[in-house]
């Protein structure tokens, strides 16, 4: 009897809290294993980020990437190992060189936090699609050498257009269903549209930011590349009207359009993979 109360007791009791112990550990586990991954993620993507930001900075002004190390473009310093950590060697040193102190262009870490975010978002929505990954990173890759390109020098050069057309054909060719009808339609009409906006308001779109947004186009389709225009458009003309404010006085160079649409083409196509889930 005794051994009959002790043995039901314990069918009852400890099945279910070894169970519920082991469920709680795994699941603990798994969160941790999470958290490492995409903080792992992150800073694989800060380092992608560190190095296109070069390829931006130098490939425009025939600099050779592969061969000149590093330095800082003020006191020509060549920057150490411990300098080139991205995000921590700007922080650790207060956005500031390290060897003359001149205050560095917060662009270098701003494109290192973003593609540290867009690795996360990337590996977030494509994990089981590597081939979309692929396609995708490389899209948003050039993007960002493009944003850092026009930034600096006010230019996008042609040969990253014509690897973006590339990339963007990569990624309609690997999408399980791709229109691509719909894809040259799109880029006729967004072509047609800014080519003749253009000429006629010659300092309203540059030429660059004309041909960046048909080859978008060609793998965004229509209604988001307008939503593209519009989201760049209000961002820019919010920046302008906030620094000249700031300033008050014009500006004393043309706004670059090319990272304002390229950070718009990322927000409206996580926009877009956020709604259909
Ligand atoms: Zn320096």
């Amino acid at each position: 009897m005794g051994y009959q109360m002790f043995s039901e007791s314990a069918d009852k009791k400890i099945p279910q809290t070894s169970c519920g112990y082991y469920s709680q550990f795994v699941r603990q586990g798994g969160i941790v294993l999470t958290i490492v991954a995409y903080v792992s993620i992150f800073y694989f993507g800060a380092i992608f980020g560190s190095f296109f930001t070069v390829l931006g900075t130098r490939i425009p002004i025939k600099e050779n990437f592969t061969t000149t190390r590093s330095h800082c473009i003020h006191c020509q310093h060549t920057l150490q190992t411990k300098d080139l950590f991205p995000i921590f060697s700007y922080v650790s040193h207060r956005g500031k060189c390290a060897y003359c102190s001149t205050k560095i262009d917060a662009m270098y870490f701003t494109s290192e936090i973003i593609s540290g975010f867009v690795a996360c978002l990337l590996y977030y929505f494509y994990a089981t699609d590597l081939w979309q990954l692929a396609a995708l990173a490389f899209v948003f890759s050039l993007l960002l050498v493009i944003s850092i390109a026009d930034y600096l020098y006010l230019l996008i050069p042609d040969r990253f257009q014509l690897l973006l057309l590339f990339g963007v054909l990569f990624r309609q060719a690997v999408l399980p269903v791709a229109d691509w009808l719909g894809a040259f339609i799109s880029f006729f009409v967004i072509f047609s549209l800014l080519f003749f906006t253009s000429l006629s308001l010659p300092d309203g779109i540059g030429g660059g930011d004309v041909k960046l947004l048909s080859i978008l186009s060609l793998t965004f389709g229509l209604e988001p590349t307008l939503f593209i225009i519009l989201l760049a458009s209000f961002s820019a003309g919010s920046y302008f009207l906030h620094t000249h404010m700031a300033k008050g006085s014009s500006l004393q160079r043309r706004l670059p359009f090319g990272p304002f649409l390229a950070a718009s083409a990322v927000v409206v196509h996580f926009a877009q993979m956020l709604l259909i889930r």
